[in-house]
């Protein structure tokens, strides 16, 4: 925990702990390692008997730019891996999907599995592999100037890896959201249920731990099965499934780029997104 370069973990409350982003100078764009900084923070406090309540917050002005796009080739030898995935610097589609399969959705599902309330306290920009790690929370506090935008379609894929876009927002949304990359305000999001509460940015902290707080007063169990119980629904509804197909879908993508443009996206999206940011 002492040495995590990228993510501070602390108690603000009872009962409760917090895993914060802390590469603001990056608007905490994700490298491996803080990725796997957060896997670890996440089982620091799910292994922990007095917290039953998590909450994902963010250093500075943006929750998180997405993936670190400099850090795909990167050493993962020395991550603590959780899942089966291998041969992680093997050629052609089959390295670069065992990472993601790893880095990105196995993560991503676990943490949307542990079995405590998590809750994401979001501010500023969330874009792209940024919404990775506001969706797999179970609820969502957000200030009032934070958006959401998944602008990669114009890189040549479907969208970020962890490709829950019509639970999040509903199919309609979901669909304008990807074909336009257009980034939706907090008052949309509320509306269309991707967050449970705005609240002016000086507040967001205390709301996100007030929010905690009253969680963490309730029995550990009883918050475990209501928790699974939703998640059984979501279930039920194909999310995982669907999560799959997505993923099969988004590595045809890298591997259409990759014999096209000699790189996992469409080098062309980049100024695309930058003239309609
Ligand atoms: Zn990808």
């Amino acid at each position: 925990m002492s040495d995590w370069q990228h993510v501070r973990y602390d108690r603000p409350a009872e009962r409760v702990a917090r895993i914060t982003l802390a590469r603001a100078e990056m608007a905490n764009a994700q490298n491996y390692l803080m990725i796997s900084e957060v896997n670890e923070a996440f089982d620091v406090a799910a292994r922990d008997d007095d917290v039953r309540c998590i909450v994902l917050a963010a250093d500075g002005d943006h929750f998180s730019s997405g993936h670190d796009l400099s850090d795909l080739d990167a050493d993962m030898s020395d991550l603590h891996t959780i899942g089966t995935q291998c041969h992680f610097d093997a050629d052609g589609a089959e390295g670069y999907m065992a990472r993601e399969a790893e880095l990105y959705v196995g993560m991503c599902w676990r943490w949307r599995n542990i079995p405590k309330p998590t809750i994401a306290s979001v501010q500023g920009k969330v874009i792209a592999g940024g919404l990775m790690l506001v969706w797999p929370m179970d609820l969502v506090i957000c200030s009032e100037e934070a958006t959401f935008s998944d602008p990669v379609v114009a890189l040549g894929v479907n969208g970020h890896e962890y490709f829950t876009h019509p639970y999040e927002a509903g199919a309609r949304l979901a669909k304008e959201m990807l074909f336009t990359g257009r980034a939706i305000t907090a008052q949309e999001a509320l509306m269309h249920g991707m967050v449970n509460k705005v609240v002016p940015r000086e507040d967001l902290e205390s709301a996100t731990l007030e929010m905690a707080a009253h969680i963490a007063r309730r029995p550990m169990f009883g918050l475990a099965l209501a928790k699974q119980s939703v998640n059984n629904s979501l279930d039920a509804m194909g999310q995982y499934t669907a999560l799959q197909s997505a993923f099969g879908l988004h590595h045809v993508a890298h591997s259409h780029n990759r014999l096209k443009f000699d790189s996992i996206i469409d080098p062309n999206g980049i100024k695309v997104i930058r003239d309609e940011a």
